[in-house]
């Protein structure tokens, strides 16, 4: 019998796996739940955002801006870029599949860091590219094995940075001797979705890059610092001819009214970003120092979440430890589909739920089996 055929390379997708958070199984049994799965803002989204939300609701026959046309203003003046420059995309991860639709087929190369973003191979084989991880060294991307991966047939190179989910973060300098090494025809993609929560002087999300030079984009989002995540707003800014083919296939209306008018209040409640900011990286040290004091091996993190070892000859190895959490209310996530199956990935709560965390973890390290 003859059967719809999917395209070979859609066949070859391994499908992206979400948290346990997000099965509506576990959200409907009404206990309280401590969620540190998806590197979620540990605040709620700013008052301000929340109240655009609300606004917007008498609006919901219309269509949205058929280009986001005020957030990518509000963009512009925030970051100081030009407003021809910013795409905006039902998430960031829209902006990957965009990219990698316009630039990579059949026959090309996408190339990644091994413990990168699942999306990025997702997105490459989505469009019958074939993607290519470049290994790195302790657990951090790797510039130079990164450049021996080019090829003939590479079209865009994927780099998220901070990395999620290690954590780590490749310096503007590092950055700037990756693409030097590229060809021009190779667009670089600077996936900055933590970028707010940084904060060495040796980082830069790659404005600059992507102000001097015509292969540069650098990608951001609204679902992390600025807590907007279910509302699915993301955003690119680069080249001005790479925007405008990213802009012929993009679907019209992409961001919904309701994401546009929040993202821009949320944008603008700068002290509501500042505390985000401050919190993290306190509470980021403190639950490093707890863990480390555990005797647990921990990759150092520079974003709005950690990744902890667990040793997999033991009987306390990552699956057990995430099922502990688990049975007593917090979500975590394993990340064995970044290669890393002896970690486990949490993101950074409030005050109270880490010490929640902390203190049960213990209990988990401490326990006789
Ligand atoms: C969370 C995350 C994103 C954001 O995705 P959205 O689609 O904007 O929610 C993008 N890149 C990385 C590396 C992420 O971890």
């Amino acid at each position: 019998m003859v059967r719809p055929q999917a395209k070979e390379g859609i066949l070859r997708v391994k499908p992206y796996v979400g948290s346990e958070a997000n099965k509506g199984k576990t959200l409907s049994e009404g206990r309280k739940l401590i969620n540190i799965s998806s590197n979620e803002s540990a605040f709620d989204a700013s008052p301000a955002a929340k109240e655009a939300f609300m606004r917007s609701v008498g609006d919901l026959i219309r269509y949205p801006e058929i280009d986001a046309m005020s957030l990518r203003m509000a963009l512009a003046n925030h970051h100081g870029i030009n407003l021809e420059n910013v795409i905006c995309g039902a998430g960031s991860d829209q902006i990957i599949d965009l990219l990698a639709l316009a630039y990579a087929g059949k026959g090309d190369e996408v190339i990644y860091s091994a413990h990168g973003f699942q999306m990025y191979p997702i997105a490459a084989h989505a469009v019958g590219a074939t993607p290519v991880a470049a290994p790195e060294s302790d657990l951090t991307a790797d510039v130079d094995a990164l450049l021996e991966k080019v090829t003939d047939r590479t079209k865009i190179l994927f780099l998220a940075n901070p990395n999620n989910p290690t954590g780590s973060y490749v310096s503007q300098n590092e950055i700037k001797r990756l693409h030097a090494g590229l060809p021009g025809n190779v667009i670089l993609v600077i996936d900055a979705a933590y970028a707010e929560y940084v904060t060495t002087e040796d980082y830069d999300s790659g404005i600059e890059l992507v102000r001097n030079e015509k292969n540069v984009v650098m990608t951001r989002t609204f679902s992390k610092i600025y807590g907007l995540a279910s509302l699915r707003v993301g955003w690119a800014y680069g080249p001005k001819e790479v925007i405008e083919t990213l802009d012929r296939i993009r679907p019209p209306f992409n961001v919904n009214s309701v994401g546009i008018s929040g993202a821009i209040a949320a944008l603008s409640d700068k002290e509501h970003t500042k505390k985000s900011q401050l919190h993290n990286s306190e509470i980021l040290q403190w639950f490093t120092e707890e863990v480390k004091s555990m005797g647990l091996k921990l990759h150092p993190s520079f974003a709005n979440f950690l990744i902890v070892y667990f040793d997999p000859n033991s009987s306390k190895n990552a699956e057990a430890a995430y099922q502990f959490l688990f049975e007593r209310g917090i979500i975590t996530r394993r990340v064995g589909g970044y290669g890393l199956p002896d970690w486990v990935r949490m993101s950074m709560g409030t005050q109270e739920e880490m010490e929640f965390v902390s203190a049960t973890l213990k209990e988990f390290v401490e326990k006789n089996d």
